[in-house]
């Protein structure tokens, strides 16, 4: 056993209002300067959609994340050892501008320095890039709130494998059927951007699973941005640079939340710590996909056992971290519950943001204005779900609906719960036997409830004291990361150090 802990999220979907104040909060703090006018460390994304940077889920093109070899080795998907040398100096799977978009302003000026006269001074929009006037093409949310348009939601790639009748069903459907998605960089246990980087910039921080790029070391070489199945590191053309998302470590640091995190609107965010066996990752990779969910559990340790908390200490994990381990609402959330599920486990770089997927309709009304509850039917309102589950299954379950069907049946018995308590429009029994069949006591449900409806910000953010000057970093250091992962001469797991 080989213990680690990692600062993880979860974002609960249903309580998401897609305003983007997540997104303008980093935007001000952290890419509001030259050369990171496009980058969106955070951004929302509407679904079914395309997404930002556009179709970024398109791996047979993008070419991110790992893949299974025919002999179950974890291969980088974007480049080979040899490959990698030839594409320092092309990579036909960089994303390019129209990928992304071209960043642009408006000419504000001219409503003050405009000479009087009739009409109205307007502001025309303008390229950041060339300071020349653009029509506007796209845009980092170009789709959003538009989910059904045939025109964005035909596109996403997660529609792949719904037959023609459940698109029809989707499409009839889509003007009154969409969830927001918002995404930050997964911070993985596995991250395909620290195996791809050929100057070893970049690295996973021992004592928290932060992940940064060293801008000192980073030569711009680019790997990273394909390598990364979420197209979550992005280039800075003013300084020749990558950058990601750094998790506000400075804020953690002093105690605080990420600014997206502080900032949500729908508190959906919840941030804790997670104990994980390192030794357990490379074998929880190498199988199907649709062993991925429950494998990814298993990587996870129980903070109160003994053997757990013997380990984490030989590895200096701190008193005050296995407290918080014990104390987090993301651990509840992933292992206790099983409610928050990896977004496109599929890629394999074990990403450290969970989603609860979205309980996708409110429930139907029935003719009688009653809600349906009849014992032989208990969870019909998700087979005739206006988002096919199958789909939810693409994003939250690499491609398996049975975690997604759990997760959802333990969200409705909640929902069924409470209105039995607070409306009365269901009675107890059926209550009972909803909970019962989704595997769920009322004290688990009453816990669920208080943790998605009420909770307060320390139980939302349990953020242990980082003590940098005690930190483990030397544990993961870039060059050990490296030649330990993908890379390197095995080609085998990155984030993982058995030194
Ligand atoms: S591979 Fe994971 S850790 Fe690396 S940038 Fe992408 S999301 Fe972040
Ligand atoms: S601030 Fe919160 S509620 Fe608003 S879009 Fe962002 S994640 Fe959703």
């Amino acid at each position: 056993m080989n213990v680690r802990a990692q600062l993880a999220m979860v974002f609960h979907l249903d309580k998401c209002i897609g305003c983007h104040t997540c997104s303008v909060a980093c935007k001000n703090i952290w890419t509001d300067r030259a050369g990171a006018e496009y980058m969106w460390w955070n951004n929302v994304e509407t679904k079914p959609g395309t997404g930002y940077p556009s179709r970024w889920e398109d791996q047979l093109n993008f070419q991110g994340g790992w893949e299974l070899t025919r002999n179950r080795e974890l291969k980088l998907r974007s480049q080979g050892r040899i490959e990698a040398l030839f594409k320092l100096f092309y990579n036909p799977r960089q994303p390019s501008l129209d990928d992304y978009y071209e960043p642009w302003t408006y000419e504000y000026s001219n409503l003050f320095d405009a000479p009087e006269g009739d009409d109205q001074p307007a502001v025309r929009a303008i390229s950041q890039i060339t300071g020349e006037p653009i029509d506007i093409k796209s845009g980092p949310n170009w789709d959003d709130d538009l989910s059904g348009s045939p025109i964005y939601a035909a596109n996403d790639v997660n529609l792949d494998e719904l037959t023609d009748g459940e698109r029809e069903q989707l499409f009839e459907v889509e003007r009154i059927a969409m969830m927001y998605l918002p995404r930050i960089c997964n911070h993985c246990a596995n991250p395909s951007c620290v195996a791809a980087c050929p100057s070893g910039a970049i690295y996973k921080r021992g004592e928290d699973g932060i992940v940064l790029i060293d801008q000192n070391k980073c030569r711009g070489w680019r790997a990273c941005v394909p390598a990364c199945p979420y197209k979550k590191i992005y280039y800075n053309w003013q300084t020749g640079k990558s950058e990601k998302c750094i998790l506000c470590f400075p804020r953690l640091e002093t105690g605080q939340a990420p600014a997206c995190f502080h900032s949500c609107v729908g508190r959906i965010r919840y941030l804790g710590v997670l104990l994980y066996d390192a030794d357990r990752v490379p074998d929880a990779l190498r199988v199907d996909d649709r062993m991925l969910i429950e494998n990814h559990r298993n990587v996870l340790c129980d903070p109160f056992d003994e053997t757990v908390i013997a380990s984490a200490k030989e590895n200096g994990i701190s008193d005050e971290f296995l407290f918080a381990a014990q104390k987090s609402p993301v651990y509840d959330y992933v292992a206790k519950w099983k409610l928050a599920l990896p977004l496109h486990a599929e890629y394999r770089t074990l990403p450290m943001l969970y989603y609860v997927p979205p309980l996708l309709p409110v429930m139907g009304k029935t003719d009688a204005d009653s809600y349906q509850s009849t014992t032989s039917d208990l969870f019909s309102a998700l087979d005739n779900a206006r988002i096919p589950i199958k789909y939810l299954a693409r994003l939250f379950g690499a491609g398996n609906v049975e975690p997604v069907e759990h997760a959802l049946k333990k969200l409705l018995a909640v929902r069924y719960h409470q209105r039995q308590k607070q409306v009365g429009d269901v009675s107890e029994l059926i209550s009972r036997a909803m909970l019962k069949a989704a595997e769920l006591t009322e004290r688990e449900a009453e816990a669920i409830y208080r943790m998605t409806a009420l909770p307060n910000f320390m139980e939302r953010f349990v953020i242990p004291p980082l003590n940098r000057e005690m930190s483990m970093e030397g544990t993961c250091s870039p060059e050990q990361c490296k030649g330990g992962c993908g890379f390197g001469p095995g080609q085998s797991l990155a984030g993982v150090n058995r030194d």
